[in-house]
């Protein structure tokens, strides 16, 4: 069997009793094991990136940036393998694998620019000859606890700008599919990083407790489900570190009667169903307004899901693949089996679904729910599997509230050719990433990516400058040369103003 170690000081480390099993979704086989870790291997890596952080942040900045783009050549160079990988463990599509990768990239391309971003902020003569400089400091060391949805993106938002910054970062990825994170490791040190500077510790929450624990840790990055994130980011805070928790996601998207429903039905195929709905950016809800617009776009979809083709990772015709383990498959058909029992029309049933040649697979068919109400428990809560849910709104107003009212405020859509009902709608709506007729509104890297409300505890984003802010401290310098005389006023027992 297959062991997957943890990477710490530039290489394998063997170390924990406790392992988990890595499972292939697409056959339900377990594939290898990884090693589970706690303090004693946090305690390894922390000292490694002690040793190394220093030096790393006394690398000037384009030097640290040569590493970002070597680090992205290696990436390019071996992306088919990566992305086999990925599918192998997490279940999406090869050509899905490889966007992964690549959203990862383009933060790791953002990086490349870090001596640009870096260069603060300086007033000449901010007084009688004094000058006021500022500049950004590494935080000094930090981790990154990530999910198992997107194994290569989401390490690569937080380790490209921590380290870039100048810090050492720890990532401990999902215990799910961990083998990709750790060649992330190996691929920086081919870069030509430090050893040290990138770690990566595998385990659950017994190491997720040790980080948090842990004095020499200043903050502490997380992407996953909200209940999780909620007790990162308190524990987290009450430790005294800074945090950033991203968590579980129920996007809508809104369907104007004047919207292009045959574009609306080819994007919701894709963000709906893609990756088998696991994505925090899916598209699960969907919010025809009006009822003549729900019945159109229900027809419409009916097909559209008929020819959903559902495969292994490796089938280049398949449109999605299995779910990442068999209790997540459990937990989806249980999602549907609470939404027939609440009242809401299950109109297509993607339950018992098996896949020819495949049947130990984790495979959940396309499902389709109309007449869900926002009082369903099916409905408030995150399923992340590929089911659709049509909950009909009467005006612009109701779906509006729909959406705003929601736990979750994550990302969400409208679908119109109304540019004031558009502008109205992304003003106006309690969800923190907008999209205008783009079902999947992912801010691009040199944007910052965050949700609202339960998606996100925490008011920093991931990458783009957010990112630079959450990885750094401010640090302002106000000077002065006196000349030993003029400008001399003596003691000042006031606050200095400008007045
Ligand atoms: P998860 O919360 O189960 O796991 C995330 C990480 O937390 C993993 O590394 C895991 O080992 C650790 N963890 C799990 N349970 C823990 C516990 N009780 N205590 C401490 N640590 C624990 O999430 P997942 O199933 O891997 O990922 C799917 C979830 O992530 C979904 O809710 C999805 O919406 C969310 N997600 C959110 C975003 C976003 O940016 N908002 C992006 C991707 C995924």
């Amino acid at each position: 069997m297959r062991i997957i170690d943890h990477y710490i000081g530039g290489q394998s480390v063997s170390a924990g009793v406790r392992t988990s099993d890595v499972f292939d979704p697409n056959s339900g086989k377990v594939q290898a094991q990884v090693r589970l870790g706690g303090a004693a291997e946090l305690d390894a890596a922390m000292a490694a990136a002690k040793a190394a952080q220093p030096g790393w942040a006394a690398t000037n900045p384009q030097r640290r940036a040569r590493v970002m783009f070597k680090f992205k050549e290696l990436v390019e160079a071996e992306i088919d393998e990566l992305a086999r990988i990925l599918s192998s463990e997490h279940g999406k599509v090869l050509a899905d694998s490889k966007g992964d990768i690549q959203r990862g990239l383009e933060v790791i391309e953002f990086c490349c620019g870090i001596p640009h971003v870096l260069k603060g902020e300086f007033t000449h003569g901010a007084g009688p000859g004094i000058d006021i400089w500022s500049m950004r400091q590494p935080i000094g060391i930090g981790a990154g606890i990530t999910p198992f949805n997107f194994p290569a993106m989401i390490p690569m938002w937080m380790a490209g700008v921590a380290i870039a910054t100048g810090n050492a970062f720890i990532l401990k990825p999902s215990e799910r599919d961990p083998t990709l994170p750790v060649r992330l490791g190996e691929l920086f040190k081919l870069a030509g990083l430090p050893d040290g500077v990138f770690g990566v510790v595998n385990g659950d929450k017994e190491m997720v407790d040790a980080i948090l624990e842990h004095p020499d840790i200043a903050a502490v990055s997380f992407v996953g489900s909200s209940d999780v994130a909620h007790y990162i980011s308190s524990k987290g805070w009450a430790n005294g570190k800074r945090v950033q928790a991203m968590g579980g996601a129920k996007n809508h998207g809104v369907i104007m009667p004047d919207a292009d429903l045959d574009q609306v039905v080819r994007d919701l195929a894709g963000a709906a169903f893609g990756s088998a709905g696991e994505r925090c950016m899916a598209l699960p809800v969907v919010v025809p307004v009006g009822a003549d617009t729900a019945n159109r776009l229900r027809d419409k979809l009916l097909p559209a899901i008929a020819a959903l083709r559902i495969g292994v990772s490796t089938d280049p015709d398949a449109d999605y693949g299995p779910v990442v383990t068999a209790a997540h498959k459990t937990k989806i058909e249980s999602y549907i089996d609470m939404g027939v029992a609440e009242g809401a029309e299950l109109v297509v049933d993607g339950r018992g679904f098996s896949l020819q040649g495949h049947e130990g697979g984790f495979f959940v068919g396309p499902t389709l729910f109309d007449q869900v109400k926002p009082e369903m428990r099916s409905y408030q809560e995150e399923i992340f599997g590929p089911v659709l849910q049509i909950v009909r709104a009467d005006d612009f107003e109701a779906a509006l509230k729909l959406c705003s009212d929601h736990q979750y405020g994550n990302g969400v859509a409208i679908f119109t050719r109304n540019g004031h009902a558009a502008r109205e709608f992304a003003a106006r709506v309690n969800v923190g990433m907008v999209g205008v007729n783009v079902p999947i509104p992912v801010p691009v890297a040199y944007h910052s990516f965050g949700g609202w409300k339960r998606s996100a505890f925490g008011d920093i984003g991931q990458h783009g400058m957010e990112g630079v802010q959450f990885w750094t401290k401010r640090k302002t310098v106000t000077g002065r040369w006196p000349d030993g005389g003029v400008g001399d006023t003596g003691s000042a027992f006031v606050i200095p103003t400008m007045a």
